[in-house]
């Protein structure tokens, strides 16, 4: 098959269709299992042996991949970014592939974006355009991309902006099902991050993605057995889910509590550790409280979605007064929480913070952010490792929970809050 050659300012609309081949002796040889292959369908086509290139000018990112797949290319602003949208592909990539900037590569990351789409987003250092080649190797059993940055000036790279095709921006998280006529509390847990968007990497290669939605199904699975709540958890698999989707699922499900539970990293201080509790507000409660908001809230723009305050006109239509009533309902599960796991695991200092989170913005949902520790920590990221302290720690959890839903345990209420 002849060379596809995608013309750099006709973004969007083009799609390259490769000839299938299936996967035969000879071909590129799979790179170690990535850390999120635990949840990527084992039935996508796989992407191996990343490489990026930088010469003359011109900075490469090179993909082999199994069989055929159609793509498409995004130019976006705010940051300068290059997206490219595919159907899901197993990414078999070493883990610190597009981690260091390279050439006009500031970042690149891979991963799934929506069910059935994968996504790269290459964050850049200066404005540039792409052009992706791609073309059958090995006689045709398995086909490299090659997707060349060339750089532009900062008006041609504009141009270009605008006349990118928007993609389709993956909003459609579908709303987990819920089983009808069942008036028993609803839970959503929160798994952070996912799919495009790895959260923080830890020591020992430890993705936060990974190690949050592992210990939200196994909380998942203690308060179900307490018979007391329906749960469910905005994803259950390695994808990616925007912010606003997030907080609307908890809003149209009618949650009566929210938990987000993250697993970040502070580098600059490995020896910090310990879990914390986080509430939404305008004002940070300290300056490490602002970072983590400001980082956590970088996920959309991180998976190439612009971001949009949605949240906002919710707030609005529903007034600043169910917003604080809610608000101080978050603040006392904050404080059972804070109280109930403190008795048992490392509390960080001053385990119970506020600041202005996206996923914390639901007027009329108590919410709550809960890192589970740092992967930045050694210790930390042993702990969250051991399937004993994670069930120690769902019990304390689910504990909580029962303590702050108590009251509305009790008077048998349907949705209204405890
Ligand atoms: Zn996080």
């Amino acid at each position: 098959m002849a060379h596809i050659r995608l013309n750099s300012l006709a973004f969007g609309a083009i799609a390259c269709v490769l000839a299938l081949a299936g996967p035969v002796a000879g071909q590129p040889k799979p790179a170690p299992a990535a850390p999120n292959a635990i949840t990527t369908s084992l039935k996508a086509p796989v992407a191996t042996d990343g490489e990026i290139t930088v010469s003359s000018g011109k900075t490469v990112l090179s993909v082999m991949l199994a069989t055929s797949l159609p793509l498409k290319l995004a130019v976006m602003s705010k940051p300068d970014r290059i997206v490219v949208d595919l159907p899901e592909v197993n990414f078999q990539l070493a883990p610190d592939l597009g981690r260091k900037p390279q050439g006009l590569i500031k970042s690149a990351r891979f991963g799934l974006f929506a069910p059935g789409r994968s996504r790269i987003v290459i964050e850049l250092t200066g404005p540039a355009l792409p052009k992706a080649e791609v073309s059958p190797v090995l006689g045709g059993a398995a086909h490299k991309l090659d997707l060349t940055l060339d750089p532009v000036s900062a008006e041609a790279f504009q141009r270009a902006v605008q006349a990118s095709a928007p993609l389709p921006d993956g909003k459609k998280a579908e709303l987990p099902t819920v089983p009808q006529g069942d008036t028993r509390p609803l839970i959503v847990l929160d798994p952070g991050h996912g799919g495009i968007d790895n959260g923080a990497t830890g020591v020992g290669q430890a993705l936060e993605k990974d190690v949050v939605l592992v210990f939200a199904r196994d909380l998942k699975a203690k308060l179900e057995a307490t018979g007391k709540y329906r749960v469910v958890m905005t994803r259950d698999r390695d994808v990616f889910v925007s912010l606003g989707d997030r907080v609307k699922m908890a809003q149209k499900l009618g949650a009566a509590l929210f938990i987000s539970i993250h697993a970040d990293t502070l580098s600059a201080a490995p020896s910090v550790r310990g879990f914390t509790v986080y509430t939404g507000s305008e004002k940070a409660s300290d300056a490490e409280a602002a970072r983590l908001a400001e980082a956590e809230n970088l996920s959309d723009q991180i998976a190439g979605v612009d971001n949009e305050d949605e949240s906002d006109e919710i707030a609005g239509i529903l007034g600043d007064l169910t917003l604080r009533e809610t608000r101080s309902y978050s603040h006392l599960f904050a404080r059972t929480l804070v109280g109930q796991m403190s008795g048992g695991t490392k509390a960080n200092k001053n385990p119970h913070r506020s600041a202005r989170f996206r996923v914390l913005r639901a007027p009329d949902v108590p919410s709550v952010l809960l890192e589970l520790g740092y992967l930045s920590s050694k210790t930390d990221a042993e702990m969250l490792k051991d399937p004993a302290w994670r069930d120690q720690t769902a019990s304390t959890i689910a504990a909580a929970i029962n303590t702050f839903m108590a009251p509305r345990l009790a008077a048998g209420e349907g949705q209204a809050k405890p």
